[in-house]
């Protein structure tokens, strides 16, 4: 597992630079899209349930990050300019679906894979 060695806002995007060199620009958009924290529960949405919560609409502002901050070694702080701030991204997760091109193109050949633990 690749630590994180910097991270900053860039214009609209997170840029995240990875231990082994590896640099991985994420969208504000997709990333807040994403949020975890009990308030927006991103990724549970993308998942399973037929029936979704309601999320409520976000204004374009909640779309541009203003700060990154490292939390510990695991986790990324982002805020937002809207004022949101409590989702915290495991950079585990962050690596995993890293949008550039490369992982992209990696996952993409990985999942024609059998899973393992089937
Ligand atoms: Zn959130
Ligand atoms: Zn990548």
């Amino acid at each position: 597992m690749a630590g994180l060695s910097r991270s900053l806002v860039v214009g609209g995007d997170v840029a995240l630079v990875w231990d082994d060199g590896h640099e991985s620009y994420w969208p504000g958009e997709t990333l807040r899209r994403a949020c975890t924290c009990a308030g927006c529960k991103g990724e549970q949405h993308l998942f399973g349930r037929q029936t979704l919560p309601t999320l409520k609409p976000l204004r374009p502002e909640a779309f541009v990050p203003v700060a990154v901050r490292p939390v510990g070694h695991y986790g990324l702080q982002v805020s937002w300019a809207d004022g949101h701030d409590h989702g915290i991204y495991h950079l585990d997760a962050l690596r995993a679906a890293c949008p550039c091109e490369a992982c992209t193109a990696a996952r993409a050949a990985g999942s024609s894979k059998p899973a393992a633990d089937s």
